[in-house]
């Protein structure tokens, strides 16, 4: 694996990714939601921008895109079902598509459910998962157009990849999701040793992403098949989260 991963935090909550090749030099951008935070950050990694990787049409994950193109010349990667309502795409894909980027290949992966046009961009060889506004550590995303089977047909094609797979969400929520993990799932230890790593984190101001996925497969509630106990949690949880 070729390609190394960079947070880069924008507006109050959002993370865009940076990547970069190694062999070739080459940068790339994941869900740039502004300009300013990944012009810094790819100046400093070379001041170049090959690729920009949209997972969805959220302004918090495309408003930055169209300077950033502007200015670099990068190529936009999105999903064709969704150009309508994305910047201009110089590279449309859908499901099963693979994506160059230097040495490396993004696997496009179709996960319908928060968007409907919702895409994840995978990298093989034990490497990187950016998931957008699909999942995140410790919960998943809002369902504002798919439906809860489309989420959780989204979720299971997650949870079919390699462990050690790095999870690069698009979104800080991990502090809160917590919350409502140790409600439904009070007894789960990798939960709660989970929970008291990212109370340490965000206490000391520091990301909570990225997380491999064998960790969110052990605490996340959303990836795991939940005991009638927990389920019956679930069912009251509304009460206590709103
Ligand atoms: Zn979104």
């Amino acid at each position: 694996m070729t390609v190394s991963v960079t947070a880069i935090p924008m507006l109050a909550d959002n993370y865009s990714w940076l990547l970069k090749d190694s062999g070739t030099g080459k940068l790339g951008i994941v869900d740039p939601a502004e300009a300013a935070p990944a012009i810094a950050a790819i100046e400093a990694a070379g001041g170049r921008l090959d690729v920009i990787f949209l997972t969805h049409h959220h302004g918090d994950h495309i408003d930055g895109a169209p300077e950033l193109k502007t200015k670099y010349g990068a190529k936009i990667v999105g999903n064709a079902g969704d150009a309508h309502r994305l910047p201009k795409l110089d590279i449309a894909v859908q499901e099963g598509d693979y994506v160059p980027f230097g040495a490396a290949n993004a696997r496009v992966i179709a996960t319908p459910g928060h968007t409907i046009g919702h895409i994840a961009y995978y990298f093989g060889d034990g490497g990187l998962l950016f998931c957008g506004d699909t999942m995140f550590s410790l919960g998943c995303g809002k369902l504002f157009e798919g439906t809860a089977e489309d989420m959780y047909e989204s979720l299971q094609k997650f949870a079919e990849l390699p462990k050690e797979t790095l999870v690069c969400a698009g979104h800080e929520y991990t502090q809160s999701n917590a919350k409502f993990a140790l409600f439904v799932d009070p007894q789960n230890a990798a939960l709660q040793a989970r929970a008291a790593q990212v109370a340490q984190l965000r206490g000391e101001g520091k990301a909570t992403l990225p997380v491999t996925l064998g960790v969110e497969m052990a605490s996340n509630p959303f990836l795991r098949a939940l005991d009638a106990a927990s389920l019956k949690r679930l069912r009251t949880a509304k009460d206590h989260f709103s």
